[in-house]
């Protein structure tokens, strides 16, 4: 095991740019033994780092220990199976680039490439082709994790199943039985707010999306596909929202990959890079997996559904993954490197608001955007997942008083997205920072249901302390 004390900078923030205090030790176990005596040791609490990608604070402490995961990094890959057993510290881009040599893929791709698996594991990562494919939990076949009972759970998928709303299992000798609350209503939709619950669930959900409060996981076996011959990625502009918004609607219910959106603000800041962008206000991506000799009639398809919105053939471009051309790519992922680096240089923290609604509540969650941001001088971008109903509005406030406008509008949507079913949190997670908005979505005693279940694998509160939970 390392134990590091020198330069341990770069294990103590996020990229919301939370920072940990008081930690003199970041701990990096070499494999999942010298983790367990770690834990067994130890009687300090303990935060998780992976890759720091995550935009809640869940990775940043006040006080215990870090331990990283970095050195638990293995991947091996079951090309017959289509399974592949990765370490939790492995990251996004060396798993895709080691499926690639196989001709596999994971369609999930939660974007950030330098997020770990684990992390992805416990923020129930979603990328923008779970559109089609759903999140992470849709993949996780088998998890291994260190509990902070001190014991060593491996659980595959299918195993423990609740009885209706009761878990019932030996762990080793000691038995655990505890209830759950079915949030079936709350949850099925895109969304990683709190713990997942569900009348008969696998054990195995209740730990993807807990953000690291039940235990550390280190091993993690994914069920992966054959990588499709060719995906195309379609932009198409529109000068109008609300056409944009009726080809939205048409193309959900179409077999597409993925369907993001950018709006006037948004394609108005990265204009003057793009000649293509001239007179255009609004942009839809959507994706589609191809198969061989079937290209012609999948652009005829999509030729048709030109002629039915009218759409003007100069009004769309294709890249082609196959053909190596990124254009559509490139546009897409300018425009959050853009806000980024404004951000950055502005010296600011980002507010970006990550909410979903359920597909029927997609026109009410336009008008609660509409209605709020109406009233407001505050810079702000909204793009994203529209195909899963769920937009980033991203602020970029000027001083101290924008700042304070711009969480108090942050609020003001989270009660009101909430009102209306949806999620406060469709992919980043709880972590510390929006642990206030979380009672929006559920009453006291669903809360407290939640934290019960965190005490009886944490008794003692060691293990991520102070995510999701006070
Ligand atoms: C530019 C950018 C784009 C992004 N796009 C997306 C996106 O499209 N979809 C999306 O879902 N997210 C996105 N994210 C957020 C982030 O990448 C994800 O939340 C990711 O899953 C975090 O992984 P990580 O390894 O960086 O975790 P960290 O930031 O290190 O930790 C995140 C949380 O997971 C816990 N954790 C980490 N490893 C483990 C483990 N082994 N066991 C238990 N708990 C653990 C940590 O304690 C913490 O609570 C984006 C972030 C950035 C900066």
């Amino acid at each position: 095991m390392r134990v590091v004390t020198d330069g341990i900078e770069n294990f103590l923030q996020d990229e919301s740019n939370s920072k940990s205090t008081s930690i003199e030790k970041v701990y990096i176990p070499e494999n999942t033994q010298e983790l367990l005596d770690l834990i067994r040791q130890t009687n300090q609490p303990w935060t998780i780092y992976g890759g720091g990608t995550g935009l809640v604070g869940g990775a940043v402490s006040d006080g215990g220990i870090i331990i990283s995961t970095s050195a638990l990094n293995k991947i091996t890959i079951d090309r017959k199976n289509k399974i592949v057993c990765v370490g939790s510290g492995a990251l996004l881009k060396d798993l895709n680039k080691e499926l690639l040599k196989n001709n596999l893929w994971y369609p999930v791709d939660s974007t950030e490439q330098t997020a770990t698996i684990g992390g992805n594991v416990a923020t129930n990562a979603w990328g923008p082709r779970s559109h089609k494919y759903g999140s992470i939990r849709n993949f996780v076949q088998e998890l291994e994790i260190i509990l902070p009972l001190k014991k060593r759970l491996k659980i595959s998928r299918g195993e423990i199943i609740a009885d209706n709303d009761t878990f019932n299992f030996l762990l080793d000798d000691k038995e655990i039985n505890f209830k759950i609350t079915d949030l079936s209503e709350k949850i099925d939709l895109k969304s990683s707010a709190g713990y997942y619950m569900k009348k008969n669930m696998d054990l195995i959900d209740l730990f993807i999306g807990a953000e690291g409060t039940l235990g550390i996981v280190t091993d993690i076996k994914l069920k992966v596909f054959d990588l499709p011959y060719d995906i195309y990625a379609f932009m198409l502009s529109f000068s109008d929202r609300q056409k944009a918004f009726e080809f939205i609607k048409y193309i959900k219910q179409k077999d597409v990959l993925s369907l993001e959106y950018m709006d006037n603000n948004s394609v108005n800041l990265i204009k003057h890079r793009y000649p293509i962008l001239k007179n255009i206000e609004y942009l839809v991506f959507f994706e589609k997996e191809i198969e061989e000799k079937k290209e012609e009639s999948i652009l005829q398809d999509i030729n048709d559904m030109l002629e039915k919105f009218n759409i003007a053939i100069d009004r769309v471009k294709i890249s082609s993954t196959k053909k190596k051309n990124s254009i559509v790519y490139e546009i897409r992922e300018s425009l959050p490197q853009t806000i980024n680096e404004m951000i950055r240089q502005k010296n600011i923290k980002k507010i970006s608001t990550d909410f979903a609604v359920r597909e029927e509540n997609f026109d009410k969650m336009i008008k609660i955007y509409d209605n709020i941001l109406s009233k407001t001088k505050i810079k702000y971008f909204i793009f994203g997942h529209i195909g899963m109903n769920s937009l980033h509005i991203n602020f970029v406030p000027e001083d101290e008083r924008q700042i304070e406008e711009s969480l108090e509008l942050y609020n003001v949507m989270a009660k009101e997205i909430a009102f209306i079913g949806g999620t406060i949190s469709a992919e980043h997670g709880i972590g510390k920072l929006k642990k206030k908005y979380l009672q929006y979505m559920y009453s006291d005693q669903i809360l407290k249901k939640m934290k019960s279940i965190k005490e009886i694998f944490d008794p003692c509160n060691l293990c991520n302390r102070g995510n999701i939970f006070d």
